[in-house]
């Protein structure tokens, strides 16, 4: 009876512990991953709502796993906050957007868009973050006023000085600071005007609400309209993610929006595509 007790608890184990197995060892997988180079970068254009021209782009880091194949960010992100190798990684992904960056810079000049890299909580409280950015813009040749750093606001609102005072150096030296996801987390509102912030991206989860005019969500339109708003007031541009379709488009617009990012427009891809879509406005 007592063996057949242990085996029980084993199958238990088993079972409980397979997907924690299988996080664990994309955890130590990574560095070494990192090392030969199995990540790599897609970018996303970010969209003039009035012109349809593409402003900014960002950067969306994937990792090409050898045995499990692609693997989007949602699946080693989490993971790589929880171990410390985001700070790496991230590390990374800001060195090879900016190398993108300055390839675009180079190839099409003021038309070049700004280059638009996420930051995790744990890179924002990084002490190296200011001479991190500083080496890899120092390094690549980046116009400092081409890169903008994307925060969340929970790593933004309610961070200890230091942590601020790094963003306000960033923003300084003419490095654009963006809230990502804005509206689905905890903000302080009149706290945002002592930041250092220049865009406010509103979250996806919003355009739901405006799919298309027939079925427009009064409540999700109205606080879309004045989350755009209250971005003007503090004098912040705007930028709708998750932009699926004309109707969505056309409703950001006429709320005063800038810029859209989604679907709509393009998805993320290799950075031939955008350099696609940028050499065609050159012949426009
Ligand atoms: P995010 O920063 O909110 O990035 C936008 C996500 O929305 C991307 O997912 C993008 O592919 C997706 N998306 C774009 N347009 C549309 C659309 O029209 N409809 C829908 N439904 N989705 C759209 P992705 O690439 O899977 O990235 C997921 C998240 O992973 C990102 O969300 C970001 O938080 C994180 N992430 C990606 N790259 C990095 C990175 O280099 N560093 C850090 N710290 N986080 C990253
Ligand atoms: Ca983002
Ligand atoms: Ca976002």
């Amino acid at each position: 009876a007592k063996a057949e007790g242990k085996n029980q608890w084993a199958l238990f184990d088993t079972e409980r512990n397979a997907s924690e197995v299988a996080q664990f060892r994309l955890s130590a997988a990574m560095p070494a991953a990192l090392e030969r180079e199995e990540f790599y970068v897609d970018y996303q254009p970010l969209v003039e709502l009035g012109e349809y021209t593409v402003s900014g782009v960002e950067a969306l880091v994937r990792w090409w796993h050898p045995e499990l194949g692609r693997l989007g960010p949602d699946r080693f992100i989490g993971l790589a906050e929880e171990t410390g190798m985001i700070v790496p990684l991230g590390r990374w992904v800001l060195s090879k957007a900016c190398e993108q960056a300055k390839a675009w810079q180079d190839e099409f000049g003021r038309a070049a868009p700004f280059m638009s890299v996420n930051l995790a909580v744990r890179q924002s409280r990084d002490p190296n973050l200011v001479s991190d950015v500083t080496e890899i813009l120092d390094r690549t040749g980046l116009d400092p006023g081409k890169l903008q750093l994307e925060l969340t606001e929970s790593a933004i609102m309610g961070t200890a000085d230091e942590p601020l005072e790094a963003l306000r150096t960033l923003s300084r030296m003419g490095v654009r600071i963006a809230i990502d996801d804005f509206g689905t987390g905890y903000s302080n509102l009149a706290y945002l005007r002592h930041l250092p912030v220049h865009e406010l991206k509103i979250a996806g989860s919003f355009m739901e609400g405006l799919a298309d005019s027939e079925c427009i969500d009064p409540v999700d339109a109205r606080i879309v309209s004045t989350l755009v708003d209250l971005a003007h007031t503090l004098g912040l541009t705007v930028t709708a993610e998750g932009v699926e379709t004309h109707a969505q488009a056309k409703r950001m617009s006429e709320i005063g929006c800038e810029t859209g990012q989604g679907w709509l427009f393009a998805k993320p891809g290799p950075p031939d595509a955008v350099r696609e879509l940028l050499t065609a406005e050159q012949h426009r």
